[in-house]
């Protein structure tokens, strides 16, 4: 498929997702806030059965006396909810307030603020007149956006066009400053009139702050909202260590809200203010983490596959060792083809990093830096550790090899929201059915697997009289509490399969005439169209088993 109709595909995914009450701007009424997103009743459900699979496949129905394939032996695995304000120290010590921040620039004349890593641009030159046309579009959107901003510039008819003149591809901005080639003067900002109105770049903190109490004030009341889960995990491990009788290796598993100040929240859900993240630390011997290591890259990339999404817009990428942050060992990012990207671009849904035993001593000893290929805890001016570690000893003893050591950690790192767009996007059909009459009709269709679709089953009377409702109620309530189940009346049956399709559920059931008279019912499938006439008191279990098989 074309870019064009990508985009176009993108369009039609937020509508559905709006229109049918997936998602939601925040504060939409007040005009919306910019990188924050609400879940509808369809919405919630889907990503609700997301973080259950997540926390089904990964924790709770985990087998702990068994050795999954892959895996070098059996391994326990446990939960942990944590706050999302934890103490100041805790981010010191991570590196995130040092370390995590963006740069940005500002443009003085439209108010703007870029990514500073996000700003491309070329030379144009028209009648001894040569600027530098900065845009903030990426991949193919890139290239037209500086020829309408030269256009516009230089005060050009459409006709007039060929006469700009080009010099070289799409640069990126930072580049061309650092190396002296371009100069901020000559730079056209993406949405400004006048030239040089770009600002030096500074640096950006992404976590979100704020202050305890009612006497805030002080600097020692400064707190940030957590911009990942996993620290509030190394803040457990000893708890978990010494109340749930865990041995290395173990996991510790936590789903929750998450905080990045995103400077350009874009692409809808893709990247938020405010998400959810699903994080595990897998503690284990530094000699197996390697082995570890490649498990879980193996497993996750894995349980994408397992939950539909389509292998070939699926991407494992190994990190290049110069990518690597400065503790890790290896790091591989399971990425998806969303359709807002450029053709062969990937977006992140998860990293999978060999994180060393650089979080436990950091958080023992004070933050750590790598010195001649060690790591060592980072010194102030004044001799002492930059940010102290808390000084309690996160070493693990080894009872049966009476060893001990810190653990080696293996971090598979996923994001909700994204996770749901994605599932969303491959989702995603346009096709023909028959419709009552046997003519072809378009529709559009979620092929959601069962286990994440809202709703599993619409029962629906054929028509509002000679007792179909009733029957159809008796059946709806046989059927709720074991799952999501809808009871829908209203419009022809058409246009009941119809809502049906776009909210991905996977079975409709019609009571009919013939169900008064033999207590049968018709299943219709959502992905084959084939419908089945199937015993009114047997459907339950029948749809039960679909559900445990996966749907077929
Ligand atoms: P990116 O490079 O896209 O900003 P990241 O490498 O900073 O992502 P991680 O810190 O590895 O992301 O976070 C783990 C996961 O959390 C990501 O793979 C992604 O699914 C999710 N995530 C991170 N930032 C956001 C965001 N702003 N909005 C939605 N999900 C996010």
């Amino acid at each position: 498929m074309d870019k064009q109709n990508d985009q176009s595909r993108m369009d039609k995914i937020v509508s559905l997702a709006k229109r049918r009450g997936f998602i939601f701007q925040s504060s939409e009424i007040y005009g919306g806030l910019n990188g924050f997103w609400d879940y509808g009743p369809l919405g919630v459900a889907l990503k609700r059965n997301l973080k259950d699979c997540w926390w089904q496949d990964m924790v709770s129905g985990h087998d702990e006396l068994a050795t999954p394939a892959g895996a070098p032996e059996p391994y326990e695995m446990a939960g942990l909810d944590c706050t999302i304000i934890m103490h100041p120290q805790v981010w010191k010590v991570s590196g995130h307030f040092d370390l995590f921040h963006d740069w940005l620039v500002d443009c003085r004349e439209s108010k703007k603020r870029y990514r500073y890593d996000h700003l491309h641009g070329r030379f144009a030159s028209h009648r001894n007149k040569r600027v530098f046309v900065v845009t903030d579009q990426s991949g193919d959107e890139a290239l037209p956006h500086t020829v309408a901003r030269a256009q516009k510039f230089f005060g050009l008819r459409a006709k007039q066009i060929d006469e700009i003149e080009w010099e070289g591809g799409i640069e990126p901005l930072a580049a061309g400053i650092a190396a002296g080639t371009i100069s901020t003067s000559e730079a056209l900002a993406p949405d400004a009139a006048e030239l040089g109105t770009l600002t030096d770049p500074r640096e950006f903190n992404l976590m979100f702050e704020t202050r305890i109490g009612a006497l805030a004030g002080g600097d020692d009341d400064r707190a940030f909202l957590r911009p990942e889960t996993a620290q509030g995990i190394f803040m457990n491990f000893k708890n978990v260590l010494d109340t749930s009788r865990v041995s290395v290796p173990f996991g510790i598993a936590q789903i929750g809200k998450s905080f990045r100040n995103e400077i350009t929240p874009r692409n809808f859900t893709f990247r938020s203010r405010e998400f959810e993240q699903m994080e595990i630390e897998f503690f284990c011997k530094p000699a197996d983490s390697s082995a570890w290591y490649r498990y879980w890259r193996d497993r996750r990339w894995k349980w994408y596959l397992d939950l539909g999404l389509t292998a070939g817009k699926l991407q494992l990428r190994e990190h290049h060792a110069d990518e690597l942050s400065h503790y890790s060992v290896g790091t591989a990012d399971i990425e998806y083809a969303f359709p807002f990207l450029a053709e062969g671009e990937f977006g992140e849904l998860e990293g999978i990093a060999h994180r060393g035993d650089f979080d436990l001593r950091s958080h023992s000893e004070g933050k750590l830096v790598r010195q001649d290929g060690q790591l060592v805890v980072e010194q102030g001016a004044d001799g002492k550790p930059r940010h102290r570690g808390s000084g309690k000893d996160l070493s693990y003893f080894d009872d049966v090899t009476r060893e001990r050591y810190v653990p080696h950690v293996i971090e598979p790192s996923a994001g909700a929201d994204r996770a749901v767009l994605a599932f969303l996007c491959d989702a995603y059909h346009e096709d023909e059915v028959p419709d009552e009459d046997g003519k072809p009709r378009s529709r559009t269709v979620l092929k959601l697997h069962p286990r994440l679709a809202p709703l599993k089953v619409a029962i629906l009377p054929l028509v509002k009289k000679d007792g179909m409702p009733e029957l159809a109620a008796e059946l709806y309530r046989k059927l709720k509490p074991h799952m999501a189940a809808m009871y829908d009346e209203k419009g022809s049956v058409g246009r009941r399969y119809a809502r049906q399709d776009e909210a991905g559920t996977p079975w409709c059931i019609t009571v009919d005439g013939q169900s008064l008279a033999d207590r049968t019912v018709t299943l219709r499938d959502r992905d084959t169209l084939v419908q089945s006439r199937v015993a009114l008191d047997a459907v339950g279990d029948l749809l039960r088993d679909r559900l445990r098989s996966g749907g077929s």
